[in-house]
């Protein structure tokens, strides 16, 4: 299968089957933004619990937050959103990164437009007209729409994040080195948006921002590089050889070393194919000093060992749900023969898959269908997210599960009745293997783990 056709056939496949759906659709469609269906809603829920397992659960320095989308205005100055988000940019054709023209041309020495080479993937001249372009949108506070009730939609999670730095780190008795996670909706008014759910105006964040003392930045940030990087792999499932890591050739003022998780999406998406669905930053002090400085309020942590007072350096990891939701359908999406016809199978990785199990009886008669609905609800009850199937051929109604992704099929045949024992089928191998009737909550607890 060609690469240019795979983003075309998830698009298909994810409307038919319950994935995605653009965003109002009935009305001709909303640009950029997309809603997810059934499935689409329990897989990404999957991708964000296991993120929020590995980062938060799993350890005992990293705390969760939920901030709010509406911030103070101020935020976004002292962020730099407001000064470099309403300047005139250019986008880079090539790999959509944006810049201010000003810095554009400082940065490359480039004595116009034309000239000026991509700081992030190297082309030259490929830029979209300079244009007057405020990324973040505007809404306001109370019923009156004047410029002192100004407030933005955040164009990203972290800053709720470090604005409670100390409410965190007090509250939770936390010491430095620690974290702080996020899962989260951000909105930018992008001037390219585009490739199905890559790159939307509405999207969701999954960061958590790192405190560390000064000195111990560039350790830090190696380790969370190399785990961010594990994590795609080990728990999201991730073919190692459509991952890489993409330093940055040139690094924005606060940062000094960040780079890009980057997925092979094929198509138009990236850098020939490949698509970042995580960043991993080395911010500095630079938002914390930042906040400080436009609060007024003193940020700093003091050791309590060695009642030294610092700001702490900040090692980011920014990864988008909804990219690596994509990176998984990417991931699983394949076309196989089988005895003449093609097969389409989503192979994600059972502790993902929306649904785990399909449950069906054989024929319509012999008291199948009521075994069949009483293993269903029993798994079910036991929380194994299960769908009962009845309609249709068997070998079809495989076909369809096979397409949604889930990844066991349990069939009750006259030996159910009789022996008490049921099918479990394969997605995967298409292999069936006979287990007892009452082994099926252990079996698939056991698989999907
Ligand atoms: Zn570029």
């Amino acid at each position: 299968m060609a690469e240019h056709d795979l983003m075309e056939k998830l698009v298909s496949l994810a409307k038919r089957r319950g994935y995605v759906f653009q965003s109002s659709e009935i009305y001709g469609g909303t640009g950029s933004v997309w809603d997810y269906g059934p499935l689409g809603v329990e897989l990404k829920r999957n991708v964000k619990e296991a993120w929020w397992r590995t980062m938060v659960h799993e350890r005992d320095d990293i705390e969760g937050l939920d901030a709010a989308i509406l911030m103070h205005p101020r935020v976004w100055e002292a962020s730099g959103h407001v000064a470099n988000f309403t300047d005139p940019l250019v986008e880079c054709k090539n790999c959509h990164r944006r810049y201010r023209v000003d810095i554009l041309l400082a940065e490359t020495g480039a004595a116009e437009l034309d000239a000026a080479r991509c700081l992030a993937c190297g082309k030259t001249g490929t830029w979209t007209e300079p244009r007057q372009f405020n990324l973040m949108f505007k809404t306001f506070i109370g019923p009156v729409e004047e410029e002192s009730s100004v407030v933005y939609l955040r164009p990203e999670t972290a800053q709720g994040i470090y604005v409670n730095f100390l409410n965190v780190q007090t509250t939770a008795r936390q010491r430095v080195p620690f974290g702080i996670a996020q899962i989260g909706k951000a909105f930018r008014n992008e001037i390219t948006p585009g490739n199905f759910t890559f790159r939307t105006r509405e999207f969701e964040q999954m960061e958590m921002q790192f405190f560390v003392e000064p000195g111990s930045d560039a350790e830090w940030f190696e380790r969370w590089r190399e785990s961010r990087l594990n994590w795609m792999r080990d728990v999201v499932g991730l073919a190692s050889n459509r991952l890489r890591y993409h330093p940055h050739e040139k690094l924005a003022h606060y940062a000094s070393a960040a780079g890009d998780i980057e997925f092979f999406f094929g198509g138009t998406i990236g850098d020939e194919g490949w698509g970042e669905i995580e960043g991993i930053h080395n911010r500095t002090d630079f938002d914390l000093g930042r906040h400080q400085e436009y609060s007024g309020k003193r940020l700093e942590y003091i050791d309590p060992g060695t009642q030294k007072r610092y700001l702490p350096y900040i090692i980011e990891t920014s990864a988008g749900a909804d990219r690596v939701t994509l990176a998984v359908l990417a991931d699983a999406y394949r076309e196989e023969e089988v005895e003449g016809e093609t097969r389409v199978v989503l192979g994600i990785k059972p502790s993902l898959a929306p649904l785990k199990v399909g449950v069906f009886p054989l024929v319509k008669k012999d008291g199948m269908p009521e075994r069949a609905t009483a293993i269903h609800e029993e798994l079910r009850r036991q929380g194994i997210p299960s769908f009962y199937d009845e309609a249709g051929a068997i070998g079809r109604r495989y076909r369809r599960q096979d397409e949604a992704g889930t990844p066991f099929g349990i069939t009750i045949d006259g030996e159910t009745t009789e022996k008490g024992t049921v099918t479990v089928r394969d997605r995967d191998t298409m292999q069936q293997e006979r287990i007892a009737e009452d082994r099926i909550v252990e079996y698939v607890r056991e698989r999907v783990k």
